[in-house]
């Protein structure tokens, strides 16, 4: 199989790989230091095609495929985390929930301006009190004549507080219960919808993670995505492609981590070699690019089960457990070829081994995946 002697990947790829170089790289660590979230970059990756990825043409997006989608978040995470997660969450989950299950006035209404990054997605499912078991939350939803009332608190959300409309899953029905949960579509500025605390992170410091509150936050009947009762299969779907690009971001960063590594270890010399000869870092080398590739090909395994509309719930479980541990470790190996300097702040690798540990914990932990994927092969 070879996904990328393909003429669209290969271009996009080329796109992102130009955007992450000319519009990121130069600020990484500026950004990162500051927790500066640079919506301006988002809209230049929209003009590129980057921000509605998977979006069809006739709503304003590029219109590609999940092969491409995972190159670009690749070529981007390899030279910032932070700006490839806020890519793959906008892709994904906000506009990916209103591409998947929006009406057909409301995907005209919002995937061109999400495409287009003209606005940028939030998707609200996480809660204080509610992350892993996230059907058992708070917020809620209440019908009051064609309008509903929503009440409670979201957290981590990634664009909580810059993004300008956000999906939000709220419960509808009774706690405990099957289909107690509702998909909501909600724009900034509605009364009663505001941001909430700014989480100050381990990593992934320029992509924003705020709270977004509901406080008898009314919205029409026509922003409610589906049916009622629909929003938890709806999230869980959403996720299943979701995962594929924490695959894919987890990848680009062990890949940046990667990079640096083979690049320095063939540059720094002890014992009179550069220490790339010393056998107990070339194995390093070795396990890391192994570990590299494995993740890629189930990752692309996930891609193209999407692409072919099969169900992926458990190849994209799989991907994003194997591609997120992989980061963790590749870029912990990079540090420690690094010695010293790794820890300090003049080499890209403490950045990738910080924003690394995200890639296990958001879209669902690794704990989760295991859950998903015993599920699936158990029934
Ligand atoms: C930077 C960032 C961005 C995020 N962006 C978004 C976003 O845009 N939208 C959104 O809705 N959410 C977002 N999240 C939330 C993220 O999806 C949750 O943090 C994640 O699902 C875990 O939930 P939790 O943090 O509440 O951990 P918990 O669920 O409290 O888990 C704590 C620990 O217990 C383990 N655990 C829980 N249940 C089980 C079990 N049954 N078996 C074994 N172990 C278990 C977990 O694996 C974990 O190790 C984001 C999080 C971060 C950090």
């Amino acid at each position: 199989m070879d996904f990328t002697n393909n003429e669209n990947v290969k271009l996009v790829t080329g796109v992102a790989r130009d955007f992450a170089e000319q519009y990121v790289r130069p600020h990484v660590m500026e950004w990162d230091e500051s927790q500066h979230f640079p919506v301006e970059v988002f809209k230049k990756a929209g003009e590129l095609g980057l921000m509605g990825v998977l979006v069809p043409e006739e709503y304003g997006g590029s219109g590609m495929g999940y092969f491409e989608y995972i190159n670009v978040i690749i070529e981007i995470a390899s030279v910032c985390g932070s700006i490839g997660l806020s890519v793959a969450a906008h892709n994904s989950l906000c506009t990916g929930h209103i591409m998947n299950f929006g009406n057909e006035e409301q995907k005209k209404r919002y995937l061109p301006k999400l495409a287009s990054a003209e606005w940028l997605g939030a998707w609200g499912l996480t809660e204080p009190n509610t992350g892993s078991d996230a059907g058992n939350m708070k917020c809620v939803a209440e019908k009051d004549g064609d309008e509903w009332v929503l009440n409670g608190t979201k957290c981590w959300i990634t664009h909580g507080k810059s993004g300008d409309v956000a999906v939000v899953i709220a419960r509808t029905g009774e706690p405990r219960t099957s289909r107690n949960c509702t998909a909501f579509i909600v724009e900034r500025g509605t009364p009663g919808f505001a941001a909430g605390k700014k989480e100050n992170k381990l990593g992934m410091r320029a992509s924003e993670t705020t709270e977004m509150i509901f406080d008898n936050c009314r919205i029409p009947d026509s922003q409610r995505l589906g049916e009622v009762g629909d929003g938890f299969v709806q999230a869980m779907k959403v996720l299943d492609g979701g995962r594929i690009s924490i695959a894919a971001l987890s990848i680009g960063i062990a890949r940046g981590a990667f990079d640096a590594a083979l690049q320095y270890s063939k540059e720094r010399e002890q014992f009179g070699k550069p220490i790339s000869t010393f056998q107990g870092i070339a194995f390093k080398l070795a396990d890391m690019a192994t570990q590299i590739e494995a993740a890629r090909l189930l990752t692309e395994q996930a891609a193209d089960l999407k692409n072919r509309g099969e169900k992926v719930t458990r190849e994209s479980a799989i991907a994003k457990y194997y591609a997120s541990e992989v980061a963790v470790k590749v870029s912990t190996e990079a540090v420690q070829i690094f010695g010293g300097y790794g820890y300090t702040k003049d080499f890209p690798v403490e950045k990738f081994y910080r924003d690394s540990k995200l890639c296990t914990i958001g879209e669902g932990t690794s704990e989760i995946q295991k859950l998903v994927i015993s599920r699936e092969i158990l029934k």
